[in-house]
């Protein structure tokens, strides 16, 4: 069982969220003014983040840079749940401090094996390399590169 906070500002979403993590048997929390979600975080003392980024007031992006800075929550993994759909937004979310995204509509598999994938200490691997039909997981070693 893990603690995973949710920040969230969609009805419908914190229900299917809270409804999936519960099935897979964490507890969820869900804040749903993200003003109030790194007070909560660090109350809560999350094992997993997940973040919507489009949010009133403070910007799922933001929060993931406010987190990387917060003593106490920088290395809790953060999940990245988001319709944006141009490109260079997966870039964007991963550089601010996330390790995980996950576009909507979810994939009810994607989310829960990315959500484990996370508890686990692994970095999923990243959506767009899925889509583009390259093989997935492991990297062919680079004959160009020098070792280490
Ligand atoms: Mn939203």
């Amino acid at each position: 069982m893990a603690k995973i906070l949710i920040v969230e500002d969609n009805a419908l979403n914190i229900k299917l969220f809270c409804d999936l993590l519960a099935a897979h048997g964490h507890q969820p929390e869900a804040v749903t003014d993200s003003r109030f979600a790194l007070d909560a975080a660090r109350e809560f003392s999350p094992d997993l983040v997940i973040t919507d980024i489009q949010l009133p007031h403070v910007s799922g992006l933001e929060l993931i840079r406010l987190m990387r800075e917060d003593e106490k929550l920088a290395d809790v993994p953060i999940m990245a749940v988001t319709a944006y759909s141009a490109r260079g937004d997966e870039e964007r979310i991963r550089e601010a401090g996330a390790q995980a995204y996950v576009s909507k509509p979810i994939s009810v598999v994607r989310f829960a094996e990315t959500v484990e994938q996370l508890l686990k200490g692994n970095e999923p691997a990243k959506e767009s390399a899925g889509a583009s039909g390259a093989p997935e997981g492991g990297r062919e070693a680079d004959p160009g590169s020098s070792p280490g």
